[in-house]
């Protein structure tokens, strides 16, 4: 549970409203005069069982227990939370631990600038620096890319870096946890890296935050990284990103090559928006760090990888570029083919010339590299090709054995013209029917079929919380660009206060960065589940029309939660025989109780409208 939801846990609204207005009852409810406006009869209600005030008169306004401290104090969330939190007895330990998080994040990053720093100038030093600067030249590396990218060397010592931040006033707990030394035994630290080129990684905000290392000798592993530390997970870094975040952007394009030395060329060529995982296999935690940056992403893959290997690469490349959500899926008992289907849609594949890594193409010939690029493939033409290569096709074996392979990624693809194009393909390579591969589709797994036919299905609605508006607020802050497709949604659908914080604030800047910074650090817990919650694969198209029907759920929710208010409203009236309210006042208020009604009516009615045009 978030702190917020605890505090709203914990709370009763009525307690809270009461320290400021004198609450009567009211049936099940409480009314008062309306704290944020002058009136002699009662209209400001509070339903205890919601959580939720409302003032049924010139106001017309309501929300939750937030939202009434943040009007009547008249004070930001943060404070509000704070304040609430205080009285509710919940210590914000999440801001507590964020502000001890983030003094040892602060820590951890600045003695890992040291270290870089340090090794940097040990590179530059023309002793220390030979063997490195040597290695570097013969693989091309400018000095001006040793700098922008401070390239280091760690000397052939066990205790010299250790020493030099020891000199430099770093304890030696900040040094193990930075993952620069552990202990040894017998006491004492022993460095974590000896003998190698250092290449400093940096998270998407430009600070070291780990090294990738690569031996100068034959030590084996070739490369080896920081190891896991508060600072350094490999699963959500992408070595580059920092330099490459503006490129992806203006160019709506990311390409991933595999090693650090490709960004390196990459970069130092001026082809700026290259990124790489961290000598593993893709994560979808790294995906998703793209995916908020550029829909297109394409893999350069090396002509070894790429080509005539005995098993179908491709399917790896998939299966392994979504690990985590494939294990995860397993556990789950889905499968992995849940996995690849969101590559689908926007991966391309760049393959490169035989025997050639993309950082000797793009240092032989940019012009090359650029066509290769606007020549990546589609993921699935990919897959295609990488099958139907080692196939015998004039054989029945080999024809099954290409519609075993591939039958399951056409399935998978959402987007139902694609679908049905790939299918023509496969028809015509293996020469059997459509139809009875499109019966074949059908006999595969329920889970992929349905995902084939709504990519993009909505929660259920609980109660309590607001699964809907936080769905819809994953959708937009997952595609800003959704903004500029007009939103028919305004502050008044969230009755969640810290959703609709986020909303207000995404009305004033979609861009995920600026959001963030700009709200109250007690929201970023909330914020960051919303970021990174994992959305089904969906075509833009498909993204409209899921935040249509978003807005379109959240129009009636609104419009049910006026009209529940205003019912108990006029049950309450009923109750105490109208003796306080005088007959013009129902009526008024009858009329405004039906006025939801209606728009309800019209919402439900277009709704029918629509669908019903849909499926003819
Ligand atoms: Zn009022």
């Amino acid at each position: 549970m978030s702190v917020i939801d605890e505090v709203k846990d914990r709370l009763d609204i009525v307690d809270v409203v009461s320290d400021y207005v004198t609450l009567q009852k009211s049936g099940r409810n409480f009314k008062a005069l309306c704290p944020f406006h002058t009136e002699k009869t009662p209209s400001f209600f509070v339903f205890p069982e919601r959580g939720t005030w409302h003032c049924f008169g010139s106001c017309g306004i309501g929300g939750d227990v937030f939202s009434f401290i943040m009007k009547k104090e008249g004070i930001e969330f943060g404070e509000a939370l704070k304040l609430l939190a205080n009285r509710a007895g919940v210590t914000l330990v999440s801001q507590q631990k964020d502000q001890a998080k983030e003094m040892l994040t602060e820590r951890l990053h600045r003695i890992s600038e040291a270290a870089a720093a340090y090794y940097h100038d040990l590179l530059l030093d023309a002793k220390t620096g030979a063997a490195a600067q040597g290695y570097l030249s013969q693989r091309g590396i400018s000095t001006k890319t040793i700098d922008d990218f401070q390239l280091g060397v760690s000397p052939d010592r066990w205790d010299a870096l250790h020493r030099h931040l020891e000199g430099k006033g770093y304890g030696k707990d900040a040094i193990m946890k930075a993952g620069l030394a552990a202990e040894k035994e017998g006491g004492g630290l022993r460095d974590q890296f000896h003998n190698r080129l250092m290449i400093p990684i940096r998270n998407e905000g430009g600070s070291v935050v780990g090294f990738g290392a690569r031996a100068l000798d034959d030590s084996h592993p070739k490369y080896i990284n920081s190891p896991q530390t508060e600072v350094f997970d490999k699963s959500g870094l992408l070595y580059g990103l920092d330099r490459a975040r503006e490129a992806i952007r203006e160019r709506n394009q990311a390409i991933i090559v595999e090693g650090y030395l490709d960004v390196l060329t990459a970069h130092q060529y001026g082809v700026t928006n290259v990124v790489a995982p961290m000598g593993t296999s893709l994560t979808s935690k790294q995906m998703s760090i793209i995916k908020r940056l550029t829909k297109n992403i394409a893999l350069a893959l090396d002509a070894d990888a790429a080509g005539e290997q005995a098993t179908l690469r491709g399917q790896q490349i998939a299966r392994e570029a979504f690990s985590d959500s494939a294990s995860t899926q397993k556990r789950h008992g889905r499968g992995y083919l849940d996995g690849p289907s969101k590559l689908l849609g926007s991966l391309k594949i760049i393959v490169m010339p035989q025997g050639k890594d993309p950082d000797e193409v793009i240092r032989e010939s940019p012009d090359d590299w650029k066509r290769l690029v606007d020549n990546a493939a589609p993921v699935m033409d990919y897959f295609f090709k990488a099958v139907t290569s080692k196939l015998d096709l004039s054989h029945e074996s080999g024809k099954s054995e290409a519609v075993d392979q591939l039958l399951p990624f056409i399935a998978e693809l959402s987007d139902s013209v694609q679908q049905e194009l790939y299918l023509k393909r496969l028809a015509d390579t293996v020469g059997v029917s459509e139809r009875t591969l499109a019966g074949k589709i059908a006999s595969l797994k329920p889970t992929a079929r349905e995902k084939t036919r709504s990519a993009v299905p909505l929660p259920t609605t609980r109660a309590a919380s607001h699964p809907l508006e936080e769905y819809c607020l994953a959708l937009l802050l997952q595609n800003p660009w959704l903004q500029d497709r007009g939103v028919a949604l305004s502050p008044e659908h969230f009755e969640g206060t810290e959703n609709l914080e986020i909303f207000t604030a995404w009305l004033n800047t979609p861009d995920v960065d600026t959001l963030r910074q700009g709200l109250d650090s007690g929201l970023h817990d909330h914020f960051d589940s919303l970021v990174n919650r994992i959305l089904p694969p969906a075509s833009e198209r498909e993204m409209e029309t899921a935040l249509a029907d978003c807005t379109r759920r959240l129009w009636e929710q609104r419009l049910r939660r006026l009209k529940s208010l205003e019912e108990a409203l006029l049950s309450e009236a009923e109750s105490e025989g109208n003796k306080n309210i005088i007959k013009e006042q129902v009526e008024s208020l009858l009329q405004r109780a039906l006025e939801p009604t209606t728009q309800l009516k019209e919402v439900f009615e277009k709704a029918k409208h629509e669908r019903k045009g849909v499926s003819k």
